[in-house]
């Protein structure tokens, strides 16, 4: 089986990650800040330890690292934790539904296209602007066509605006700079299972902020346990029951080989993408938004053979990509193709040059 469906998530994870897991699941599967037993200080420790090595490749506080179970959960409590029904919104025309649907459900908003220049683009972002507008959230890479967006000049252009910048890394972290500070944005969040080769059940919301989010969800946080209501500080106001403690160790550890191996991997992931772009190319096959900058995520459409068809017959021969619109219907209205979809090749770590010549194999054969 050839796997090449790295951006719903990656596959196989490094067995550094499989292997902490088991640790923590072994030797300190107690309950983090839940009490003074040596065991549940030790998972408090290990825990945090993460919120360290977290705090380090986004350039945040550690206590500015907030666990979730999914990059889905965070881009809700950050939206949410802002925004409401008086307010107004922007979001760009590449977002994912984890942005555009709780956007959707808490306030107005619009949506403001990525032009072919930054310039282009922030002009149109400057005649949008109303007087309740809150926030800008912009995708850091399309998961569509791994197309590279101009989030740092957005991040700049909210910030001389008044504005809380919401950036969403799922598709960027582990795969380019994610330093909040240089990005300048608000508040980024992130899946853990992607690029980050944690375990799925993680997520992360990173703040660079003082602004206090309202809070999705309350409960117990073993803090100010007399309070009615939740703690005011980080991570715990936005930490409310028992956390995924052997996912956070996961985490750690993908976020350890990414640290370590990351350069490497890039390199090699960018090199397998770039040659299988220029093939498909070759091949007269529509490849999107290849005039851009890129991650290892590749969109393409063969003009009479539908994607679910080419996928399928990708599948047959033991190849898994994915077809259709990657939850992501904004960025396949931008690219004309939300009727049908596309067919997406992810790249990731553990793939080689075997497994894009199998699928290019296909492909001419179709
Ligand atoms: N945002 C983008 C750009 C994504 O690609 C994805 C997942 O594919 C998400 C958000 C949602 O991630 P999760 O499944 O971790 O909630």
């Amino acid at each position: 089986m050839i796997y090449l469906d790295n951006s719903a998530t990656t596959y196989p994870k490094p067995p550094c990650t499989a292997e902490a897991m088991n640790l923590a699941m072994k030797k300190f599967g107690a309950n983090p800040g839940r009490g003074g037993n040596p065991l549940s200080l030790k998972a408090a420790e290990e825990v945090y330890k993460v919120r360290e090595k977290a705090g380090k490749f986004f350039n945040a506080k550690p206590e500015n690292i907030i666990f979730t179970q999914n990059a889905t959960m965070a881009s809700n409590m950050a939206i949410k934790g802002i925004l409401d029904s008086n307010s107004h919104c922007l979001i760009s025309n590449y977002e994912h539904n984890a942005v555009w649907r709780p956007v959707h459900r808490t306030c107005s908003y619009s949506v403001f296209e990525i032009c072919d220049t930054q310039g282009e683009t922030l002009y149109r972002l400057s005649g949008m602007l109303r007087k309740n507008t809150k926030c800008i959230i912009c995708t850091a890479v399309s998961n569509v066509t791994g197309r590279i967006m101009p989030v740092k000049a957005i991040c700049s252009f909210a910030r001389d605006n008044g504005l809380i910048s919401i950036v969403d890394a799922s598709q960027a972290a582990g795969y380019i700079p994610c330093d909040v500070k240089d990005l300048g944005c608000d508040i980024l969040f992130t899946s853990g299972h992607k690029g980050l080769y944690g375990p799925f059940g993680t997520g992360l919301l990173v703040l660079n902020t003082d602004v206090q989010l309202k809070t999705l969800i309350e409960g117990g946080t073993g803090t100010t346990s007399n309070e009615a209501h939740q703690p005011p500080f980080p991570p715990e106001r936005y930490e409310a029951g028992t956390l995924n403690v052997c996912g956070i160790i996961g985490l750690g550890a993908g976020i350890d080989f990414v640290s370590k191996y990351g350069e490497r991997i890039n390199e090699k992931e960018y090199e397998l993408t770039a040659d299988l772009r220029a093939s498909l190319v070759e091949y007269g096959v529509t490849v999107y938004d290849k005039e851009f900058n890129f991650t290892p995520v590749t969109s393409f459409n063969l003009s009479d053979v539908s994607p679910a068809e080419v996928d399928e017959r990708l599948s047959t021969a033991g190849i898994c990509v994915r077809s259709g619109l990657h939850c992501a219907s904004l960025a396949h209205r931008t690219l004309g193709t939300h009727e049908r979809g596309t067919v997406r090749v992810s790249i990731g770590a553990f793939n080689t040059r075997r497994d894009v010549y199998a699928l290019l194999k296909v492909v001419k054969n179709i």
